[in-house]
């Protein structure tokens, strides 16, 4: 299911940028940088983010679970340059419940391709409307993008964006999801 990448075509071309960002790929400290970088590559975009779908039956019905502070790391498709973003989840459980790593599995296995913030949380949202089969699901991520911290205006910041749908459209279940990401 994951993509593939070519790791020799990656190679060559990074030799190739060296050659173009004026460097002598063949000097000593760059001789292995085409392989190291194709190897980050292939570690990013042939990520295996497991087995995702393991529920359970709720013990209790319309209760709201959340779990925040996930770090992530991902590309940002604009710039080719990281971003890391904490990422907070709620549903509420009406039938199933989702196992608790397996929130951390979805949300890296999107972070690990070349997307943006808003993308990134909205498929995690639509992941798990199809895993729980519910749409009362809320999704947040703060974080920093490189492409703002070490180029153009230079300046650190946290961006947040998120995804609500369903009962957290509500007021007072929004301002409960909130309230728990704000305070964790
Ligand atoms: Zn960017």
């Amino acid at each position: 299911m994951t993509r593939k990448i070519d790791h020799d075509k990656v190679k060559s071309l990074v030799t190739e940028l060296l050659t173009a960002l004026g460097e002598d790929p063949t000097r000593e400290g760059l001789q292995e940088t085409p392989r190291r970088i194709a190897n980050f590559w292939r570690e990013f975009i042939e990520y295996d983010a497991g087995k995702l779908d393991t529920t359970f039956a709720a013990v209790k019905h319309n209760q709201m679970v959340a779990v925040t502070g996930m770090k992530v790391w991902s590309m940002c498709e604009h710039h080719m340059l990281p971003f890391w973003c904490d990422v907070s989840i709620a549903y509420i459980a009406d039938d199933k419940v989702l196992g608790l790593s397996k929130f951390a599995r979805i949300a890296h296995k999107h972070a690990h391709k070349l997307t943006l913030q808003e993308q990134l949380v909205s498929d995690i949202a639509n992941e798990l409307k199809g895993i729980l089969g519910t749409n009362d699901i809320a999704v947040m991520a703060k974080g920093e993008h490189l492409c703002m911290t070490m180029r153009g205006i230079k300046t650190p910041h946290r961006m947040i964006s998120s995804a609500l749908s369903g009962k957290f459209h509500q007021a007072e279940q929004r301002a409960e999801f909130f309230q728990i990401v704000n305070s964790a």
